[in-house]
């Protein structure tokens, strides 16, 4: 059976409040949120972007939601985990800083901002999933123990996973550390040195401080190496490599990080895509970012693979072709969309219902 999407359309023109007045329309006539019970411990998972980068979801459309769920009685947390690279999301003090300093405040969005430190052992769950790729997922206990979770994700691409939508917003972003790294683990980039000019772009941006310089070739140390490629991105002469497979196994392990975040909330989680500033790369980014698609519309869904495959879709048919292949030629963004619907995550067949 179809699973249901639903869809408020957005053009860039439309004003702020009037985007909160169709966010709120959305959420009711979706009912995305009425898995949520009176007393219910929330969890709203988020991204607070990273220092520089204005990709992120709007506090004020966050404060929407995040009012809609309080409505239905429940207790509200946001929440994020640190990141694997050096930035200002690297740890628990630093990273709430920032969320407050992009407005995530409790005026703003009406609950707590929560960054779990994944440095202590209490604060990690290993949840049992014996899939494929992952058998024990590490995942921030946080997400684990609340009693649902919603999911507001900006959709927009990814250098190593093609897009990044909620499966990327929960299977990566719930992980811990060292879920994180097991995730990434095969994804260390390969230099053809012939082409490398030794422009010293991707030492710079290195978050892991994983590349150096050597008689003016780039050389990568895989033991620092965090697999986020974004040297790829910056290589102006396609010097760097992530083998395809690489790209595609962490798409794989991401998702299997989804089912286990998910495991026990299939009926007690909901979804929100912001399909609009439709950026190349993701909100990790710390600088703007070229926009590769006009804005669409904000989605609303309790099926995690409809959303994507739909958010997918309907970027992709705004662009009249697939974008994300385009920007990211060495990815196939579909893998993550059948490989979660092959383990059960949910359906990539949907009825798209336009609000
Ligand atoms: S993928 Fe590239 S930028 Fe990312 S950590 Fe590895 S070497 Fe550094
Ligand atoms: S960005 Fe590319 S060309 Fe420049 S040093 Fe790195 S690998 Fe070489």
């Amino acid at each position: 059976m179809k699973s249901k999407v639903y869809f408020v359309p957005l053009d860039s023109l439309i004003d702020q409040a009037a985007i909160s007045h169709k966010i709120k329309y959305l959420v009711e006539e979706s009912k995305v949120l009425d898995f949520i019970q009176k007393k219910d411990n929330i969890v709203l998972k988020l991204h607070f972007g990273e220092e520089g980068n204005t990709g992120f979801v709007r506090p004020e459309y966050v404060g929407v939601i995040s009012g809609a769920a309080i409505v239905r009685g429940a207790g509200l947390f946001l929440s994020d985990t640190n990141t694997l690279y050096r930035g200002r999301r690297l740890n628990s003090a630093d990273h709430l800083k920032l969320a407050y300093e992009h407005g995530f405040t409790r005026e703003v969005t009406g609950a707590d901002v929560v960054i779990p430190d994944d440095t202590q052992e209490d604060n990690i769950a290993c949840v049992e999933i014996n899939q494929k790729f992952i058998k024990s997922a590490k995942v921030a206990r946080i997400f684990m123990e609340a009693d649902g979770l919603i999911a507001v994700t900006h959709f927009k691409g990814h250098v190593l996973t093609g897009f990044g939508g909620v499966l990327k917003n929960i299977g990566m972003g719930c992980a811990t550390r060292q879920g994180k790294l097991a995730q990434h683990c095969n994804a260390a980039p390969v230099v053809y040195s012939d082409k490398c000019i030794g422009c010293g772009e991707c030492e710079i941006i290195c978050p892991a401080k994983a590349i150096k310089l050597v008689n003016k070739k780039s050389v990568v140390d895989n033991t620092k190496c965090i697999g986020c490629a974004s040297c790829l991105a910056v290589c102006p002469t396609m010097a760097m490599f992530i083998d395809f497979n690489a790209g595609s196994q962490v798409q794989n392990k991401m998702v299997e990080y989804s089912l286990a975040v998910l495991k026990e909330k299939k009926k007690k989680s909901g979804f929100i895509n912001f399909a609009i500033k439709i950026n190349k790369e993701c909100d990790c980014w710390g600088m703007e970012n070229p926009q590769i698609a006009p804005d669409v519309g904000i989605l609303a869904s309790n099926d995690p693979v409809s959303i994507d495959q739909a958010s997918f879709d309907l970027v992709n048919r705004v662009c009249n072709k697939n974008i994300f292949k385009d920007v990211h030629p060495g990815q196939d963004a579909t893998v993550q969309l059948q490989y979660a619907q092959s383990i059960g995550l949910g359906n990539t067949d949907y009825e798209l219902i336009e609000l």
